[in-house]
Parts: structure tokens; sequence; C-alpha cells
């Protein structure tokens, strides 16, 4: 496989030379400029960010990216999609659509500030999926969001950062996580099905599991059931039973090892791509506000390094692996959580160590580069690339 193309934009700026210039730069050296044409519809599918956490994706970026598209007259529709649990109170939920759009417009992101539609791809409960069979050593199949299938093109506009869970969240991560229901999140997440402990049920007159079941696996007559055959994991139940019942009576165990759970995520990515068509997909990177955590924790810690710039590639696995080269050279913020080694050195292993299960104890994390390794092996891209630098003009200086 040759080397791909990595585009990419630094963080020098200038009058009529700024972030939101540079990105349409990017844009046309992707060549979007021409691919989208009238009426096509364009998804954009980022992160909203969680409530308490402010290094998110800035609204100003995505509402440019939807600009660039009327531009050309196509039809831009930001997606995204629900997260694991339920009801997670005023602002905190990500997991039904409700719960999503309430605590996105809280970070800025509403259908009058962006210009367009926003829609979870994966529907109201995060269960309107597609299945796409791969042959993964941990998954066989995997359940993508239903509404990418309407695109003509989807740009994967990413926030570059650190994640607590696989070390990365990149564009590999946008797909594995962010593309697909929650069947698929579980399965990342080392899912157990849930614990029955059927005394402890309050009985029919609660039923609160049951209206929050998307495949209506449960029945309370007179103590709770699951049909494990239909569960999808998504811990609903759970929640609401411990939130809502203040009971016991639905508990889960979840756990795995990192390496599998970042497997995992590029085994789902894979279904994603294959299962949309890889034609369809254009990458971008945004490494900005580069903190250690996902941009899904309600708190966000200060940068890692000076902001990079933005990268734009047609390829996930060289755009992820020139965001963490480009993350390595740079100087780190002397009081982040890498303040102490140096330029060269691999902050992500340093910045999201692996806590050991039983004693606690942090070890450099290897789950970013297993990211890459891994989605190199599948055929999803290569590590291989050029860094091609897009604004050849000087920054003005004040
Ligand atoms: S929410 Fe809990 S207590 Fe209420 S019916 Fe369901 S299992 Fe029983
Ligand atoms: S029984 Fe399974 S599908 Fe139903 S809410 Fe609980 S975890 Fe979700």
């Amino acid at each position: 496989m040759s080397d791909s193309d990595v585009w990419f934009v630094n963080r020098q700026v200038g009058p009529q030379y700024s972030m939101l210039d540079k990105l349409e730069i990017l844009w046309k050296k992707m060549g979007l400029n021409k691919i989208i044409k009238k009426n096509k519809r364009v998804f954009i599918k980022t992160h909203f960010g969680a409530y308490g956490n402010l290094m998110y994706m800035r609204p100003a970026l995505l509402r440019k990216v939807v600009d660039l598209v009327k531009a050309q007259k196509g039809y831009p529709i930001l997606v995204e999609s629900a997260g694991l649990g339920y009801g997670a109170g005023l602002y905190g939920g990500r997991t039904t659509a409700a719960e999503y759009f309430r605590m996105a417009a809280a970070n800025g992101y509403t259908i009058g500030t962006m210009g367009a539609p926003i829609v979870l791809l994966d529907g109201y409960w995060g269960t309107d999926t597609f299945s796409v069979p791969i042959s993964g050593n941990h998954v066989k199949n995997v359940e993508v969001g239903m509404a990418l299938r309407d695109a003509d093109v989807i740009i994967v506009f990413t926030h570059f950062k650190g994640h607590g869970g696989t070390g990365m969240g990149g564009t590999l991560k946008n797909l594995g996580i962010g593309c697909v229901g929650k069947y698929s999140k579980a399965m990342m997440h080392g899912p157990q099905n849930p614990i029955v402990n059927a005394e402890e049920c309050r009985g029919p007159e609660c039923r609160k599991c049951i209206d929050v079941c998307p495949t209506r696996c449960i029945t309370v007559d007179p103590k709770i059931e699951i049909n494990f055959d239909r569960c999808v994991h998504c811990i609903h139940c759970v929640s609401v039973c411990r939130s809502e019942a203040q009971s016991k009576a639905i508990t889960a165990e979840w756990g795995t090892d990192p390496i599998k759970s970042t497997e995992t995520m590029i085994e789902n990515a894979l279904g994603v791509i294959d299962g949309i068509g890889r034609d369809r997909f254009y990458y971008f990177n945004v490494a900005l506000d580069i903190s250690e955590t996902c941009d899904c924790a309600p708190f966000g810690p200060m940068a890692l390094t000076p902001d990079l710039g933005i990268f734009a590639s047609r390829d996930p696995v060289a755009i992820d692996t020139a965001s963490i080269d480009l993350l390595n050279d740079a100087q780190p913020v002397t009081i982040s959580a890498c303040g102490d080694i140096q330029p060269g050195e691999d902050k992500l292993a340093i910045a999201t160590p692996w806590p050991d299960p039983h004693t606690g104890k942090k070890t450099p994390t290897q789950c970013h580069l297993r990211q890459l390794d891994y989605a190199e092996e599948l055929g999803i891209g290569t590590k291989k690339y050029k860094l091609r630098k897009a604004d050849k003009r000087k920054p003005t200086i004040l």
C-alpha cells in the first residue's frame, strides 16, 4: 500500500487567515468543493461534548463546515449517536435523542446555531441500526447507525484527544464507537448480561425498567425476568432501577482488557466503512484543545500541548498516525498530565495510563498504538503517510 496523503494546517493565524479560513483551504485540498453537488446529503459526524467539558469541538468549526456544504447547494446534516445507560440528569445525559439534544443545546449545538438539522444516526433509543457481518476476532457483526445509509457523503469531523479506555480519541474511534448503535458500543465495553436479583424487585407497580427497554425483552410478573436472546446490553434497565426505583434488582458488571476493547472498536470501524461504502468517507482531525480525556467526560483537563492545527485525509489510519506523531513532537504544557516528558516521547501513553483492575496501579497505555496497528492489519488504511502542509501563507504578525 502506498503512502496516504494527510493534509495539515497549523495553528498560526492572522487577519483574514483564521482557523476557519484554513479549514476552507483543507476543504479544497480534499476536493470537497467539487465532490459535493446540489441536493447531495452530506452527513457531518461529530461529538457535541459533555456538559461541564470545555475542551470539546467548537461549534463555529461545525458551522463553517455546514456553510461550506451549503455554498455548494448540498444538504448538510449533523449526526451523532446515543451513549450507553439512561437518564443522567439535567444536561448530563447523552443516552437518548431527547437527552442528547438538550445537552447539545447547552453546549451551543442547535439547528439554529448550526443552520442544519441535528440527527441521532442510531435513532431515539440508539437501537435503530443495521447489521454488517465481519470476520473479526471479537465480533462477527457490527450494528451500524441506520441513518448513515442515507448519506451521499460522510465527513467524519473529529476532535483529536486522548481517551481513557482506548488511549486515543481520533478518527478511528469516531467510526468505531461514534457510528455504531448501543449493541456495538456495549460489545467494546466488555458487556455481561445484566445481573437479575429478582427478590429485590418492587414488582409490577414499578415497571420503570420495562418502559426504557428498547427491545421489550423485560417482563415483571410478578418479579423481573429478562429474555437475554433479545437484550442489547444497553443497561437502560440498570440505570433506572438504580436511580428511579432505587433498587438493586438489576445490576451490571462490565470490564474487559483494554487491548480487547480497543480491537473490538477497530472491528466496529471496519463494519462501519464497509457497511456504508468507503468511498463516501472524508476525515478531519481537529487537534485543538488536546486533553487526555474523551469529550464525553463531564470535565475537561487542560491541554497536553499547545494547539497543533487541523488534519484531513481519506485514510482513517494515516490521519490518526499523523496526529499522534505531531502531538509527540510538540512541547508539553508543563503542568499537564504529560508535563514531565520530553518532546518526541509518547504523550498519550503517559497521559492515558491503564489502571490495573486489581491493584489500581497505572502503567503507560499501548492502546492508541494498537488502534493503528490493528486497523492496518484489518486493511482499514495505512500508517504510512505523507504530510502535506496546506497553508503556505505566513501569518501576519500584529
Ligand atoms: S425497575 Fe427494578 S424494581 Fe422496578 S420493576 Fe424493574 S427491576 Fe423491578
Ligand atoms: S434488558 Fe437488555 S435491552 Fe432491555 S434495557 Fe436491559 S440491557 Fe437494555
